[in-house]
């Protein structure tokens, strides 16, 4: 009866348009764009921590920093303005921030309201979502679409293995995710377990005040070296109108990323030996740079890892830091033991080891009653999946810039909804038809956190629209241009929405 009453419009149940889950880099840029492309629609942002930035709020590590440039990092909507184009962490919070209080998307955010689980109810054609307050309350929501903009991984811990003797340890055992507010790390000597973009980004960072930094990492990464400043970019912002200019350096860099990345797919050989050389230039003859980072896989098999301007090499060359290839045997309790017998003294050890995928921000999705198993699911064009109506995901590259992928998929959603509106449509749902489902995996990277994710990662086909494209280029064909009835998206009308959309108000409002 309860129910009943909730459903139609009663009993205190909130109904919304649209629903985004994460006020993080994404999240924050979907509600821009649903608020210029469908400013009549009503929104809310979910936000399960009581702040806004996501990974660049929650991540507080000494240098931690974007390894992506800010022309494609930031939003195509807000030009980045500062002379850096490898910005910190902060730097890239400030930049959230802005653009939420610019437009004044902060109104919308429901801080401490995590979602834990959305149910699809197709008689009411919307979900229902269950929201846990940080108070410890229980809410209950309605919106006709749900966007997840909830990122990729367990904000509650990282990822760490775990090695024998690590409760023997008198020194500071640290994780990158949770770094503490006030540890002291000058004048002492730290070893950082990892040769990941974390690894690279404290080593050198740690080092310019520790007394010795080590990164001990179990097998070589590339790490190529780039400028923290675009001399190009500087130069055109001096002689364009802004907005001109920063969309230049915007493509540049869009071109470019995708010119280097099918570079490294195509001849790895000749990307090997470049990389190599590059890395060998910066340290010098005293160093061995294919010891230290020739990675047994080819280049873009994991991400490359970037150092700006060469500070981990300068470090290295420096005697500030050193790296070293090898297993742990034991933590001890003055540092760690490795397999080949050797030791290492350390007064803190960072186990920069990885995060933890997660999706849908850990909240349980079911349709018709039933758990959706996304790690079964077939992407559609990488923002939807198969038979999971009305509802997106921001998941950004792995290979270039996050919010690329994630501006087209909002612009995406916005033309979804409004051709849906136009012709009075309630419900879109993905339908395989009579094709089978993907097995493909959907991310083409072979890193360690991907690898252990595999069964919850949803799938794709290698043909369009189930192909997950991981290029700038054709996803811009695929999610801008291309008509949005594509004989894949199944539609569905319902009496009392197209009556609604008639009289021109937002498409879920008031009662029946
Ligand atoms: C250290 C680090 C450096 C990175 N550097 C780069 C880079 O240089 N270039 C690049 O392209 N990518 C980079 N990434 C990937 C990065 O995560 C993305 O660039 C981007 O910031 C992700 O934004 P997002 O909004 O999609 O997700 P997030 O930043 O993870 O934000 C998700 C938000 O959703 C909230 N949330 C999650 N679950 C729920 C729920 N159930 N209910 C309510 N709210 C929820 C979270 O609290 C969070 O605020 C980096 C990642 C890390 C960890």
């Amino acid at each position: 009866m309860a129910e009943a009453a909730e459903r139609r419009g009663g009993a205190g149940l909130e109904r919304l348009d649209v629903v985004i889950v994460g006020a993080g880099l994404s999240g924050i840029g979907a509600a821009r764009h649903l608020q210029q492309k469908c400013p009549r629609k009503t929104i809310a942002i979910l936000e399960a921590r009581q702040a806004i930035g996501g990974t660049w709020d929650l991540f507080r590590y000494p240098g931690v920093r974007a390894d992506s440039d800010m022309a494609t990092l930031g939003y195509a909507f807000r030009p980045w303005d500062d002379s850096k184009a490898i910005a910190d962490g902060a730097a890239i919070l400030k930049y959230i921030r802005g653009v939420a209080e610019e437009y004044r998307l902060d109104r919308l955010i429901r801080f401490g309201c995590r979602l834990v689980r959305a149910s699809w109810d197709s008689q009411e054609a919307g979900w229902t979502l269950e929201v846990e307050r940080s108070d410890g309350e229980a809410l209950r929501l309605a919106c006709r679409f749900l966007f997840m903009c909830a990122g990729y991984y367990d904000y509650a811990q990282g990822f760490l293995p775990g090695w024998p003797g690590m409760d023997r340890f008198r020194g500071r055992i640290v994780h990158p995710q949770a770094w503490p507010d006030r540890l002291d790390c000058a004048g002492r000597r730290i070893v950082v377990i990892g040769s990941g973009a974390t690894a690279v980004t404290l080593v050198p960072a740690l080092a310019a005040t520790a007394a010795h930094v080590t990164m001990l990492q179990r097998s070589p990464t590339f790490v190529v070296s780039r400028p923290t400043t675009d001399p190009s970019a500087a130069w055109l912002m001096r002689r364009l109108p802004r907005r001109l200019a920063f969309a230049l350096v915007r493509w540049k860099n869009i071109i470019l990323q995708m010119y280097f990345y099918r570079l490294c797919r195509r001849k790895p050989e000749a990307a090997r030996r470049w990389i190599l050389k590059s890395a060998q230039d910066a340290l010098g003859p005293e160093f061995d740079a294919s010891a230290l980072f020739g990675a047994r896989y080819d280049p873009w098999d994991q991400r490359l890892c970037l150092v700006p301007d060469g500070d981990l090499f300068d470090a290295i060359r420096t005697g500030k830091a050193s790296v070293i290839n090898g297993e742990i045997e034991r933590f001890t309790e003055r540092g760690l033991e490795l397999k080949s017998g050797e030791r290492l003294e350390a007064d803190i050890v960072v186990t920069a080891t990885g995060l933890v995928m997660r999706l849908m921000g850990g909240a349980e999705i079911a349709v018709g009653g039933a758990s959706v198993d996304v790690g079964a699911a077939t992407t559609y064009k990488g923002v939807m999946y198969s038979d999971v109506p009305n509802l997106a995901s921001a998941f950004g590259y792995p290979n270039a810039s996050w919010t690329l992928k994630c501006d087209l998929s909002a612009e995406y959603v916005c033309r979804l909804l409004g051709y849906m509106d136009r012709r009075g449509y309630a419900v879109c749902t993905p339908r395989l038809g009579a094709a089978p489902a993907g097995e493909d995996p959907t991310l083409p990277l072979s890193s360690g956190y991907i690898e252990r994710a595999r069964a919850i990662l949803p799938k794709q086909r290698l043909e369009r629209p189930w192909r997950m494209n991981q290029n700038y280029a054709l996803d811009l064909i695929d999610l801008r241009l291309s008509p949005i009835e594509d004989g894949a998206l199944e539609f569905r009308r319902l009496e009392r929405a197209r009556v609604r959309v008639r009289l021109g108000a937002s498409s879920w409002k008031g009662s029946p």
